[in-house]
């Protein structure tokens, strides 16, 4: 079954948009942890960090070249976060690949 981010990839579900191209979808998260928190997805699915297969790294470059781009528009370029939960017990609730990308307070020691 197609998890909510493909819906959004498909134009099935509306999101706020802040970045698309061929192979990455950007948006801004629903239910913000922070003053910037943006979700970079790969558009191909890709059910966790874990399953990227070889040729799915090669989207590693651009994830944080798109990640760059947008903490430097977003004005959080000096400090901000790039994670990945990989699996449940790790936080993770959507089974689509997805990079968080939080800034804007400071954000403290990490669990
Ligand atoms: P995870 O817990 O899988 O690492 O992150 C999923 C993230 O997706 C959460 O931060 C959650 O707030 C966000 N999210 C869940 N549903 C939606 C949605 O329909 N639209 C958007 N923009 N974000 C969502």
């Amino acid at each position: 079954m197609s998890s909510i981010f493909k819906k959004i990839i498909e134009g099935e579900i509306p999101a706020d948009k802040v970045f698309e191209n061929e192979r990455i979808l950007a948006i801004k998260d629903i239910n913000p942890a922070a003053p910037v928190h943006l979700l970079i997805i790969p558009k191909k699915e890709i059910a966790t960090l874990q399953d990227m297969s070889e040729e799915d790294r090669g989207l590693l470059p651009e994830i944080v070249e798109v990640a760059q781009k947008l903490a430097a528009e977003y004005g959080v370029a000096d400090g901000y976060r790039l994670l990945v939960n990989n699996g449940s017990s790790a936080g993770q609730t959507i089974f689509h690949l997805h990079f968080h990308l939080i800034g804007g307070r400071a954000l403290g020691a990490m669990a």
